[in-house]
């Protein structure tokens, strides 16, 4: 079935405009970003939404900046601009490592940041890499704005805490000193969703780790998290074998499931590994020894 079913269609002029027509067509509503995973979703039928809410004038929704000392970016904004920020390669390079091996320049052209979080595909590259970040994501509905930190946005696969009147306007990320971080994918061709992939973010404290993030994607880890490996690093040296050690803990704790992409022990190999990759490359940008 190539053709989606019929529905009504509204244009948001504003983000109160966009709550205001969420909460008077109900939850059989939706909002339209980039289109790029709900169209294909309406064209197989498995999304019936009766109305269209499209987000896309919105433009409080848009840019990347630097807000209150936090890295602050719309959740209208495209991959594709994420992917060329500066301020993302100078604060965030995870973001950027991500960007890169996210879909094709057409879906990055105009696909959002915030439909990709919203969507909650558990192979979603992003939601590991802010996962990682310990992002703060906003969301605003009739009675104002509240703060969900990035671990607590996704309530299982393709659910998160966005509630039916709400939509989620940006994604903040606190700067902090001593900083670096590196994403690392494993896909079948490029372009794909991932087998597996992880991030991770360090703050180092001289050779100490002071506060650390890391984030996978398509191995099962509940929240995209491995909070384990996090507390097994936090306070202690910042070193080679501390890596291997926290990549061991990391796979021990993922639940990924066997599909086309690969079998389970392999993609529990895969989320020790790149756990233990993206450390690495992580702490060599916190100490200025690689971009
Ligand atoms: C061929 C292809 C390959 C892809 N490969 C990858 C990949 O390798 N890695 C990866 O991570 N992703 C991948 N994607 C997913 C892609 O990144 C997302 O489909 C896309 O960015 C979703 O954003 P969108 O703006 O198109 O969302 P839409 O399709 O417009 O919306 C998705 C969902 O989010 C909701 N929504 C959108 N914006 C908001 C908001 N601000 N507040 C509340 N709800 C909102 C919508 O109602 C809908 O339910 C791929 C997609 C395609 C088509």
């Amino acid at each position: 079935m190539q053709v989606p079913a019929q529905f009504d269609y509204e244009r948001a002029t504003g983000v109160r405009h966009a709550i205001a027509l969420l909460t008077r067509y109900g939850p059989e509503s939706r909002l339209v970003a980039g289109g790029h995973s709900l169209i294909p979703m309406m064209k197989l039928r498995i999304a019936n939404p009766e109305t269209l809410i499209d987000i896309n004038d919105l433009d409080e929704l848009t840019g990347i900046s630097i807000t209150d000392g936090a890295l602050r970016i719309g959740a209208m904004v495209r991959h594709a601009e994420l992917l060329d920020s500066p301020l993302a390669v100078e604060h965030f390079p995870i973001l950027v490592d991500a960007e890169r091996v996210i879909a094709d320049p057409v879906v990055r052209n105009r696909g959002t940041i915030g439909g990709s979080l919203c969507q909650a595909d558990p192979s979603e590259d992003l939601s590991a890499a802010f996962t990682a970040l310990h992002a703060v994501a906003v969301i605003e509905g009739e009675s104002g704005r509240r703060e969900v930190p990035a671990r607590e946005f996704h309530t299982g696969p393709y659910q998160t805490v966005v509630g039916d009147a709400e939509i989620l306007v940006e994604v903040r990320v606190p700067i902090r000193t001593g900083s670096g971080s590196a994403y690392e994918k494993v896909e079948r061709r490029v372009g794909d969703w991932a087998v597996a992939a992880g991030g991770a973010a360090l703050w180092l404290d001289g050779d100490t780790v002071g506060e650390v993030g890391i984030g996978l994607t398509a191995v099962g880890a509940a929240h995209f998290c491995a909070p384990q490996a996090e507390d097994f690093l936090r306070g202690g040296p910042a070193t080679e074998e501390r890596f291997a050690e926290a990549g061991r803990i990391a796979a021990e704790h993922v639940r990924p499931t066997a599909d086309q992409r690969g079998p389970e022990d392999y993609k529990r190999h895969l989320a020790g590994e790149l756990t233990t990759r993206a450390l690495r490359r992580a702490a060599a940008r916190a100490r200025g020894s690689e971009a």
